[in-house]
Parts: C-alpha cells; structure tokens; sequence
C-alpha cells in the first residue's frame, strides 16, 4: 500500500500524472477505503492543480490579510471590530449570504453544484485570541518568521479559509455539496465554545450542518477526533467570619476549602484514557488577623471518556460535601455554619468521532495521498461541541508541524515560507474539499 501512495504522489509531482493516472486507475489506486479513488480523483484534478496554483500566485494577499487580522485585536468577547473586517473580507472572497449571527460568528456559504443534495459541511476558524486588550499585537517580521500574539492560534486559519474561497473561485474548482465558511467567536477559555455552541444549539444553522471541520492546529499530520471534556467550577464557601482571637473556635471557610483541596489531591484517577482535575486560582479572606467569611477556588475537570468526566464530577461535589461537613462538625457554629456555592463556569462536552466513521475514513485516504497516515489525537477545539451532538467533527491544521508555534504566548510566530506554506495549502484544501464531495 505504501509504495502505491508512494507512486501516485510522486506521480502527481511530476509532469506525466495525468496520463499516469488516467492510463491506469486500476493499479493506482490503493486497496482500503473505497474513498481513495475519490481523493486521488481530487487532487488530480485540473481545477484542483488550479486552486493550488491560484493560492500560489494570491500568497502575497494571504499574508498581508494575516498581518491585518492579527493587528485587530480579539480578546474573549471583544471579537467584534476583527469579525466585521472579517465579515467584509468573506465578501469579497465572493461568498453568499455574507452575515453576522446573534452570538457574533460570521458567515458565508460556498454553492455546491448538487443543490443541498450532498450534506452541508461547515469549515471554521476562531476569531477569538487568549490575549486581553490592551497586548501589543503588532506583527514583527524576522525572515520568514511572523511573530505576534495569535497570529497562529487562529489568525492563520482565518487567512486560510479567505485564500482557499478565493483559489477555489479563481480555479472555478466545483464540490458536489454546500460548504458554510465561518469565523466564530469563543473557542479560548472563558468564552466557553460559545460561538460554534450557538451554531449547533441556536442559531439559524442548527440541524442542517451535517459535518463539521475546524481548522485549528499546528501539525497537518494530526487530526483532532476527540473532543476533550471539560467542567469547570467556581466553588465559593461562605461562613461568619470573625476575629482571629476572640472569635477562635468558629468554624471557617478556609478551613473547609482547604480540606476539599486536600481530598481532591488524594483522588487517583485513570490515566488512559486520561483524565485530569485542578486547582487553578485561589482567593479569599480579608486580612491576616480575620477569620474568611468568604474563600474560593476554581477547579477545572478533564476527561476524554463523556462517563469518566461524570465520574469526576460527582466524586468532585462530593468532597466539597463532606468538607463543609467536617469543618460545621469540627469547630463551633454558633455564629453561623459553612456553606459552599458550587457554580458551573465552564463546560465542554467530550465524545469521539470514530476512524472508521465515512468522514473520517475519507480523510485518511486523502492523507493518504500525499503519503500521510493521521495521527487521531484528543483536544479540546470547536468539534467538541458537534461531536457531543454526535454529529461527524474533527479539526486539522493550519499548516505542518514546525511551520508556527508558541500559541498562548506573546513571541507566538508563524513560518510564511512559500514553497511549504503551498505545500500545506494543498494538504489542508484536499482534506477539506474531499470531504465537500462525500455523499
Ligand atoms: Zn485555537
């Protein structure tokens, strides 16, 4: 099977592909997935070889669209200003019915020529950046090297998405279905997957996006199939309070806290598939000589399996149970007993979107193509929210590994080099598109 794919890919690099492949499809064409014929077909193609070429011939634009986006700044549900410029750049990528949601995703849909008859894929990327306002996002150029705060995480995907419409009008490329393009909002932390969750819960879209990709990723060769589950917590516990001296036997609530974090350290959990609890902030009291009358934490659960994330949770509120418990029965609560507030801050669904699904076999065939074999990895992206809803999602790369890095920081860079960077044009466009063309 390997020498096969070996000799259609460099088939297709060379100048005799054409005759090559159409002399003899039979003996290229690779035993596996049925879909393989459909990838070699695809990238094989005049208008496909076209697009590529387009993106080439565009990748001075690609760039400096990049370098505007980046330079608008998007911080959690700040996207405005930089998805209205997006919006406008939709537009004019030629794309129709061009608009804004409610949550602030914009949108626009590529015509496919079956009419709706094939189901409707969406491709997105994130608008959103981890970075508050006020960080300098300003792009610095060394070399081939773009650094800025996320100019990769997602800034890259966004271009992409614009160049990839753009090729495919200037190389009239056709898909069998409708593809809806977006760039949504909340994919980081505190947004939650807010804007793809308004997508598939609320908004006009829901229930006709029927395959889902998000381009979000620095690695081509890995394909993000399972969505990581998160909950996350902010437990606040409440008690009279008091001076440190005279009110001395009172119970508190650090006291509690403090017992519920040191249970939650004790817990052993699975480590494959993986699951994961933390501690990540801390705060309370009012000075060192008062007892709290209030102490919080912020607790984030992870778990790959959808009933090992529930398993957590519940042994979770468990342990905030039993310490407020301990500390009513422990010390005095003459003045007042402990309480704790346990209130969600964050949730996104786990699940998985299997390797033999028909989606994702096709994706692994038209890696096959280019002599790739994907990496299923668990990640916590957009997909995971169609995923949960069971409907076939994954995420893939902006470009191939080593090419961006440093995503969450402020020396985050990207490689603009050209030759790969039309490499992983091609790579990114052929999973997208034979994916457009699966009935
Ligand atoms: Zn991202």
């Amino acid at each position: 099977m390997a020498s096969h794919r070996r000799l259609i890919h460099s088939a297709i690099f060379s100048l005799g592909w054409f005759a090559l492949i159409a002399n003899a499809p039979a003996q290229t064409a690779p035993p596996g997935p049925a879909s393989n014929a459909l990838a070699t077909r695809l990238v094989a193609d005049p208008r496909f070889r076209g697009a590529v070429a387009a993106f080439d011939r565009d990748f001075d634009r690609f760039v400096a669209e990049l370098i505007k986006l980046t330079e608008i700044p998007a911080p959690p549900f700040g996207e405005g200003p930089r998805a209205l410029a997006y919006m406008g750049m939709l537009q004019e990528a030629g794309l129709e019915n061009v608009e804004m949601d409610a949550e602030g995703n914009v949108l626009g849909l590529w015509r496919g020529k079956t009419g709706g008859a094939v189901p409707l894929l969406a491709v997105a990327a994130h608008l959103d950046t981890v970075f508050p306002e006020g960080t300098d996002v300003t792009v610095k150029r060394r070399g081939t090297r773009l650094i800025a705060p996320g100019i990769g995480d997602d800034t890259r995907g966004l271009a992409f998405l614009l160049a990839l419409i753009r090729a495919m009008r200037s190389a009239k490329v056709e898909t069998a279905g409708d593809i809806l393009f977006i760039g949504n909002v909340g994919e980081e932390g505190p947004g939650d997957l807010r804007g793809v969750r308004y997508l598939f819960t609320k908004g006009p879209w829901k229930d006709k996006i029927k395959r889902f990709i998000s381009v979000d990723g620095s690695n081509l060769d890995l394909v993000t199939n399972s969505g990581l589950g998160s909950l996350r917590y902010k437990v606040t516990f409440r008690g009279p309070g008091g001076h440190s001296w005279s009110a001395f036997g009172n119970v508190s609530p650090a006291f509690a806290m403090g017992e519920a974090i040191a249970r939650l350290g004790q817990l052993s959990v699975p480590k494959k598939p993986k699951v994961s609890y933390n501690v990540g902030l801390v705060s309370g009291g009012t000075s060192v000589n008062s007892i709290p009358f209030e102490t919080a934490m912020e607790i984030d659960l992870r778990a790959v399996d959808p009933a090992a994330l529930k398993a957590i949770d519940v042994k979770f509120k468990t342990i905030v149970g039993e310490a407020v418990k301990l500390e009513n029965a422990t010390r005095s609560t003459e003045n007042g007993k402990i309480t704790a507030e346990i209130k969600l801050i964050g949730e996104r669904p786990s699940g998985t979107t299997a390797p033999d699904s028909p989606v994702l076999r096709q994706i692994a065939a038209t890696m096959g193509v280019f002599d790739k074999v994907p990496v299923w990895e668990t990640k916590s992206t957009d997909a995971n929210i169609p995923i949960s809803l069971g409907i076939p999602a994954f995420a893939i790369a902006r470009n191939s590994a080593n090419k961006g890095d440093r995503s969450h920081s402020l020396d985050e860079w990207v490689d603009i080099e050209k030759t790969q960077a039309v490499k992983d044009f091609e790579l990114a466009a052929a999973l997208i598109l034979s994916v457009a063309e699966l009935p």
